[in-house]
């Protein structure tokens, strides 16, 4: 369980009466209770992953075109009623209704590009069977694990489960799905669209509760666990995978950084900067939180971002420019890196200490920040960010570099942009835009370091959530072979003789 788990767990006598214990789920922007939910143990947790298992064989019998075919009805539901799922995120995480919408527009692209291509990606194919055996056709085809358990933070808690569970549906995989604590709603929701249009069985099923759950769901006998959420409790949940060596696909978080080059569009980056710093209260795993700048337009650069962050406010309304801080332990964390900076020297552009006010935090821009202060180190996940002077892009490289996280990266530069995002330490990078990557299906997702590993998205993460079949068929045999006991004292050496022909080259 999260250390400041908004929801707890009911205790009343109605409670009593009734064994299962439940939790709240509340709307961070008034206290309001949105939901409540069953907190499921570990044999509740078992019972899910059986049904989901026995439903996996008929979902992979459906073959590409039948799942594709119930995939495409999900995603025109949602499209229906993209509205109401919006609300729901709405009411769990704060965001504003626009937001909520744009979250799901990446959705449904996602599901639609994971359903049309996993059979090109995933099918039968022949590959050459190689010098030595020649004699045999060799093809490779990547079968679905099974069930896969997800486990999603609540941040974008429609878009970074679904990047899994699209994928790995679409694979021929069955899931089960432990959102956060913090938006079960959302989970539940999404099962329950899915089970309108994949009536027959449990294809996608949701267990929540608080991270007792998420282990139990570890140590369930899924067959590969995809979580998403903090470094450290990618750890944990690694070490309990590692007891019956069940695969992980590790999505955590990172401390991206953004260069801006001398002949960069400097109107351009400073939007950039700012919307990948503060959008969604810069609760983003791949937000911009740190800004390398050349000297020759720093001046510049800070004035623009001081200017637009400034005009920024955060609130409850529809019309706001970003929502609350979701999780209320994470307003203490921005406010020790904000603080922390300021006591260690550094300078506010815009905000400063006063602009935590929970359950909202206001911009705040900082510049001359330490190194080594844990607001240019550690991920902040509030609508902050830290600006500063490098003498050039290699710089701005370097210090970007100098971060145990590599999730993302942005790169603003008419010249160079290329050049350089291939020299960042990390996924995915935008060259003159920002977060683009996130957006493009056929992209991998994923990062490394404290980032994580694995990717979502893509072939690659269609991939993720396969086992790999190599399959050879023999197609005559020949006089030269080596694997058996009958082989002649020549075999082998006539073997050596034509490898020193053709290879020895
Ligand atoms: P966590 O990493 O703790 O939670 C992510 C998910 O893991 C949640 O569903 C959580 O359940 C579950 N979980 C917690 N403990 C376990 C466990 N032992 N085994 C299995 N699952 C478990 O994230 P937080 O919500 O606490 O956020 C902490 C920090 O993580 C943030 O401040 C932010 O820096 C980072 N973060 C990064 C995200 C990203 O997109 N990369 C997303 C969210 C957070 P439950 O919520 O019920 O505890």
């Amino acid at each position: 369980m999260t250390g400041t788990a908004r929801g707890s767990v009911e205790t009343s006598t109605e409670a009593e009466l009734d064994p299962q214990p439940t939790f709240e789920s509340l709307d961070p922007r008034t206290g309001e209770v949105v939901g409540r939910h069953p907190v499921h143990d570990a044999g509740e947790v078992g019972e899910v992953v059986a049904a989901a298992r026995k439903a996996q064989q008929w979902w992979s019998d459906l073959g590409f075109s039948g799942r594709k075919q119930r995939l495409d009805a999900w995603r025109k539901l949602l499209l229906r009623r993209l509205d109401e799922l919006a609300g729901v995120i709405c009411a769990e995480t704060g965001k504003p209704l626009d937001d909520a919408r744009l979250e799901l527009v990446l959705v449904v692209d996602h599901l639609h590009w994971a359903a049309a291509n996993a059979e090109k990606v995933l099918r039968r194919r022949k590959v050459p069977s190689g010098f030595l055996m020649a004699n045999q056709a060799a093809t490779v085809e990547y079968l679905p694990f099974g069930v896969i358990g997800v486990i999603g933070p609540w941040n974008y808690p429609a878009f970074t489960p679904m990047g899994s569970i699209a994928y790995a549906l679409a694979a021929g995989n069955t899931v089960v799905f432990k959102p956060s604590e913090l938006t079960p709603g959302v989970g539940e929701w999404l099962a329950k669209s899915l089970a309108e249009v994949v009536p027959e069985q449990p294809v996608l099923s949701v267990v929540t509760g608080f991270g007792p759950t998420g282990a139990a769901l570890c140590e369930s006998g899924v067959d590969k666990v995809a979580f998403t959420g903090s470094t450290e409790t990618g750890k944990r949940v690694m070490a309990t995978c590692a007891r019956t060596l069940t695969p992980v696909l590790v999505e955590c978080g990172g401390k991206d950084a953004l260069i801006v080059d001398a002949d960069a569009d400097l109107s351009a980056a400073a939007d950039a900067a700012v919307w990948g710093a503060m959008s969604n209260a810069g609760q983003t795993c791949i937000g911009v939180e740190r800004v390398y700048v050349v000297d020759a337009v720093a001046d510049r650069f800070f004035d623009l971002v001081t200017e637009r962050a400034a005009k920024l406010r955060p609130g409850g309304e529809p019309n706001a420019n970003f929502g609350p801080i979701t999780m209320p332990s994470q307003v203490d964390v921005i406010r020790d890196h904000v603080d922390g900076a300021l006591e260690r020297g550094a300078r506010a552009l815009v905000g400063g200490g006063h602009s935590v006010r929970p359950p909202f935090v206001e911009p705040v821009v900082l510049t001359d920040v330490p190194p080594d202060a844990a607001a240019a180190t550690e991920e902040t996940f509030g609508p902050t960010i830290v600006v500063e002077r490098v003498r050039s892009a290699d710089e701005g490289v370097e210090r970007a570099n100098d971060s145990r996280y590599g999730l993302g990266g942005t790169v603003f530069s008419r010249a160079r942009g290329t050049e350089l995002a291939r020299r960042l330490r990390s996924g995915m990078v935008a060259v003159n835009s920002v977060i683009a990557f996130a957006a493009v299906p056929a992209l991998p997702f994923g990062g490394v370091g404290d980032s994580g590993f694995g990717r979502i998205h893509g072939e690659d993460g269609l991939r993720e959530f396969t086992r790999a079949q190599a399959v050879t068929r023999l197609k005559y045999r020949i006089p030269l072979n080596p694997m058996t006991f009958g082989r002649s004292n020549r075999t082998v050496r006539r073997l050596v003789r034509l490898l020193r022909l053709f290879r020895g080259r």
